[in-house]
């Protein structure tokens, strides 16, 4: 095992101390992380993107949450202390999405499908440890986690621009993948914002025509910009289907409102067999769909990525320049860039 002395006992973030309401306070918090396995890395963080479910933790929008929390699962770093089967030397630079630990051994882990692991899903932040206290994230100074969840970032990527892909990122990334986004095919990013900026880079780096799907014309430069074919505005589903009807091979759902319009609009601009991938994960139901909007056409859900989608994702994200649209921020400054007009999310965010 190589250990460097520079790991302190105790690691320090910014944490909400109870469940936070619509102002966000974040205080300095130190704890002791669970003890170091032979497996395991150290990561002095270097950048940690903010994602819409650190909002949602803090807030306690999904089911209750436990206080201490340290959120931010977008972690980029230097390792500082590397476990002999940990896979990764001192000074590797690494980066850890949302997921941190599997159980490595069921029949989703061995198929590269460890993010839909059934028996030992642990989240970046708030899972379930084997000393009876949960993980704390990447607002912070280190992390600590198996290797095997921490990918090599390539070089040619800038740590700050890596950061958010780890999650938004791979987030999109994956299912157009494993849907088949490519040339010949026609894809539409429901949503503008940390997501579908994303889901618009990834669809043409994948190949596919692709368009943006938006409430306005409001964001048409900047559709444009990250390499969208074309904005097609929500508003008039009626005008949007005498053009479009039948000829979308994949939609992919980036934001999400009670109201959307799965059946009047999304279904019908499907093709036979197409899909539309739900990414943003709601606090509240989808709403009811017509049986008979579905007929021939899916409505499918994806939750982040495998460790070789990251890897996958990196090398593409390399090749073809795609990059998250980021504000860079102090880790001190936490606390104001969560409360919203600071994060890409906000920013971009169309619903
Ligand atoms: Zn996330
Ligand atoms: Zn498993």
């Amino acid at each position: 095992m190589t250990i460097s002395n520079t790991v302190p006992e105790q690691f320090s973030g910014y944490a909400a101390l109870e469940k936070q309401g619509d102002t966000f306070t974040l205080e300095k918090h130190s704890y002791t992380p669970r003890q170091f396995e032979d497996d395991d890395v150290d990561i002095k963080i270097t950048a940690c993107g903010i994602c819409g479910s650190d909002l949602h933790v803090l807030r306690a929008g999904w089911g209750p949450s436990k206080y201490p929390a340290i959120v931010g699962h977008e972690i980029v770093g230097r390792v500082e202390r590397a476990g002999k089967n940990s896979g990764h030397s001192v000074g590797d630079i690494v980066g850890v999405g949302a997921q941190c630990n599997s159980c490595r051994q069921c029949a989703a882990c061995k198929d590269n499908n460890e993010n839909y692991c059934k028996k030992a899903w642990c989240a970046t932040y708030q899972g379930p440890l084997k000393n009876g206290e949960y993980t704390q994230g990447g607002y912070a100074d280190y992390y600590r986690c198996p290797g095997y969840f921490a990918i090599k970032i390539p070089e040619g990527l800038d740590q700050k621009v890596a950061a958010p892909l780890l999650c938004a990122g791979v987030t999109v990334f994956s299912p157009l993948k494993y849907y088949g986004c490519g040339p010949g095919k026609r894809v539409g990013v429901i949503g503008i914002g940390g997501l579908g900026h994303l889901g618009i880079q990834f669809a043409k780096a994948l190949g596919a025509e692709t368009f943006a799907l938006s409430t306005s014309k409001s964001k048409e430069e900047d559709c444009k910009a990250m390499g969208a074919d074309g904005v097609l505005v929500t508003k008039d589903a009626a005008s949007l289907l005498k053009e479009y009807a039948g000829t979308f091979d994949l939609l992919l759902g980036t934001s999400f409102a009670p109201d959307m319009p799965f059946d009047t609009l999304y279904m019908p601009l499907l093709k036979p067999r197409g899909h539309i991938i739900q990414v943003g994960l709601p606090e509240e139901r989808l709403p009811g769909i017509q049986p008979q909007a579905i007929l021939g056409k899916s409505i499918t859900g994806s939750l982040i990525g495998s460790p070789a989608d990251i890897k996958e994702m990196f090398e593409i994200a390399v090749k073809h320049d795609v990059k998250p649209w980021i504000q860079e921020r102090p880790m001190a400054d936490a606390q104001q860039a969560v409360q919203g007009e600071l994060t890409p999310v906000s920013i971009y965010d169309d619903w």
